[in-house]
């Protein structure tokens, strides 16, 4: 299988658990870009970087060296060799990650290291600019969005009982900076499937995906 489907969508729409989920039906790998913004935004918080400073961050891209497992069932991700699997989904990187990777020095790192991984084939990418910026030739592009509440109830859920008001807030920010930047918005990529996935469950959404894959 050399098919590369690109998943695209703001926070908590579903797009982890249905890329994982699709990856593991049709037997591909699996790739977390948001994973590898976030082990970016790590790096900087971890080497006092202010991650304001668009110019320290710009200097500083190239330096930490991330590595994501590709295996659906058990993602990974390390940086200089530590496991930050845990670590990424903190709320201080959670509030970190949007200005960091509003950076376009960042995004060029990234882009690079998404499309060596990428090319191999027989993927499931997962992202904000997957299908329109680092894969627009993939076989199958999704844009998955669901309600803000939604999104935020799944998301406080998955953080093991956030406050749903504070998470939907968090959600909503970073949306926000990741519409507006310049450099690679969020924005549904030419030839993508749009699908709500507020009405449906997990496996329901998991489903659609893998039919529209084999069609
Ligand atoms: O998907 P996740 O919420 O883990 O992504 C974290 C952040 O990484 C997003 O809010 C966004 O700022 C950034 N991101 C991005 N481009 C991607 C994936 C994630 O800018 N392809």
């Amino acid at each position: 299988q050399s098919i590369v489907i690109a998943l695209d969508g703001p926070s908590g729409s579903g797009k982890s658990s249905t890329s994982r989920g699709v990856a593991t039906r049709l037997g591909l790998r699996y790739l977390d870009t948001g994973a590898m913004f976030r082990a970016m935004t790590w790096w900087m918080l971890e080497h006092d970087v202010d991650v304001h400073d668009a110019e320290a961050v710009a200097a500083a891209a190239n330096r930490p060296q991330i590595v994501s497992g590709t295996d659906p069932s058990a993602p990974t991700i390390t940086v200089d060799g530590t496991d930050v699997a845990e670590a990424i989904r903190g709320t201080e990187v959670t509030g970190a990650v949007s200005p960091v990777s509003a950076v376009p020095e960042v995004r060029a790192r990234l882009l690079e290291l998404q499309r060596a991984v990428i090319g191999e084939g027989g993927i499931v990418v997962e992202g904000r600019d997957i299908g329109s910026v680092v894969w627009p030739q993939a076989e199958l592009k999704l844009y998955l969005t669901a309600d803000a509440g939604a999104r935020a109830a799944r998301r406080a859920l998955e953080e093991g009982g956030s406050d749903v008001a504070a998470t939907e807030a968090s959600l909503l920010a970073r949306d926000k900076i990741d519409s507006s930047r310049t450099t690679a918005p969020l924005t549904v990529p030419e030839g993508a499937v749009h699908l709500d996935t507020t009405p449906f469950t997990l496996d329901e959404v998991i489903e659609k995906v893998v039919a529209l894959a084999e069609a």
